[in-house]
């Protein structure tokens, strides 16, 4: 029997020699090779600067800090994303606002979401889920529909004049959709570098943007860097520096910089970038393939002039309950084939029952969730591995069917 893991980290010798060097350097937290990726990061999207952090999470939390979002103020996500998206939003104190998915799709329905704004709304998180992106045209002509209803509360927002769209990006870093790269789409867009992420430094992300809120670019780093870093005036290594080391503290910031040991295995996971995503997509058109399109859905990630990031191998099986669906994944479990469900909507979860929301509001999403399966993508795959998998769930079916 088979044994296929869901999403191990794809590290080779080079990754192992990069992170030798930077032990062996004698600098192991933020410097020269954190900042060496965030240029990197930034040529790679085509934008200015970049900002690396130890998450998507804090990078997410730290973009609602540096709008000035708090309490008495809502946030619109998607009821189906993992707690991150909404869990930020608590974080600043602004009020968690829920949107469910639109009929068979994994995105949000766009007209609820309109309904959902407020004169409170300041920022919207839509989430590109598997990587593929959401319809960011639909998002802005929202905006700027709903631009008479927006009250600033600071100059940065004032300089926007609408609500902010912050893409939960966590997915979809080297999409692209209508020909423009996820990260030159939204105003502020997040990616994660964590483990079971296309692109991984273990834990990680990174923040680029496409507005400034009236600040330069180099201005707009410089705030990520405070609020990451204790609000402290100079980061560790200009510190180090002989005689360099007075410092201010302008305010009690966060902590939640990248270290340089995490930094070099995001260097050369990115120039090994391109292959990945280029075998990504062979799994997912060999996956294409061989399931029997009769009795599954498969999310689409590749349509004219756009693509997304191959991040999750989404399937829903077609009559599906909840608990046929789990038999099915005891089933392949037991042939060696370790699946997940992305994702269990926000509403099912006790925080966010106690914060007052319930699955019956959601059915969209409910329905979604109830037949969905992923199934193993990643880059350590062979062709084998995933014929195998395919044929598994075809024979499975096939027997559920001839009872
Ligand atoms: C992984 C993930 C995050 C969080 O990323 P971290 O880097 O682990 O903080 C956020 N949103 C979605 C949709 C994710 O899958």
């Amino acid at each position: 029997m088979k044994n296929i893991l869901f999403s191990p980290p794809d590290i080779t010798q080079e990754e192992i020699d990069e992170v030798t060097s930077a032990l062996k350097s004698g600098w192991i937290t933020t410097g020269p090779r954190t900042k060496e990726l965030e240029r990197r990061i930034a040529e790679y999207v085509g934008v200015n600067k970049a900002v690396c952090l130890n998450s998507a999470t804090a990078a997410m939390e730290l973009s609602l800090l540096l709008l000035g979002v708090g309490p008495g103020d809502e946030v619109i996500t998607s009821a189906y994303t993992y707690s991150a998206s909404a869990a930020v939003i608590d974080h600043v104190g602004a009020k968690i606002v829920l949107v469910d998915t639109a009929k068979d799709s994994y995105e949000m329905d766009y007209d609820k979401l309109e309904v959902a704004i407020s004169d409170k709304t300041k920022v919207i998180i839509p989430v590109d889920i598997a990587g593929v992106m959401c319809d960011y045209d639909k998002l802005y002509e929202i905006v700027e529909r709903k631009k008479n209803l927006f009250i600033p509360n600071n100059v940065r927002q004032e300089s926007l004049g609408r609500i902010t769209i912050l893409s939960d990006a966590a997915h979809s870093f080297g999409a692209y959709r209508n020909n423009v790269k996820a990260g030159l789409v939204a105003d502020i867009t997040c990616y994660s570098f964590h483990a079971v992420k296309n692109l991984t430094t273990a834990e990680g992300g990174a923040i680029v943007w496409t507005k400034t809120f009236g600040m330069t670019d180099d201005e707009m780093y410089k705030e990520y860097m405070l609020l990451s870093l204790h609000g402290q005036s100079k980061d560790a290594l200009s510190k180090m520096k002989k005689g360099s080391w007075e410092y201010d503290i302008v305010y009690t910031g966060y902590k939640c910089n990248l270290t340089d040991i995490l930094a070099s295995l995001g260097l050369v996971q990115l120039r090994r970038y391109d292959q990945l995503l280029e075998r990504r997509f062979e799994i997912i058109k060999l996956y294409s393939e061989t399931l029997n399109s009769n009795y599954v859905n498969i999310l689409q990630h590749e349509d004219k002039n756009t693509r997304s990031s191959g991040h999750l191998m989404l399937v829903r099986f077609k009559g599906f309950n909840e608990m046929k669906r789990n038999q099915l994944i005891m089933y392949l479990a037991e042939q060696g084939i370790a699946t997940n469900v992305h994702y269990k909507p926000l509403p099912m979860f006790t925080a966010y029952k106690n914060l007052g929301f319930d699955i019956i509001n959601f059915p969209n999403a409910f329905k979604q969730y109830e037949n969905e399966i992923s199934l193993p993508l990643h880059t350590l795959l062979s062709d084998d591995d995933v014929i195998y998998v395919s044929e598994k769930i075809n024979e499975y079916i096939k027997g559920l069917i001839e009872g």
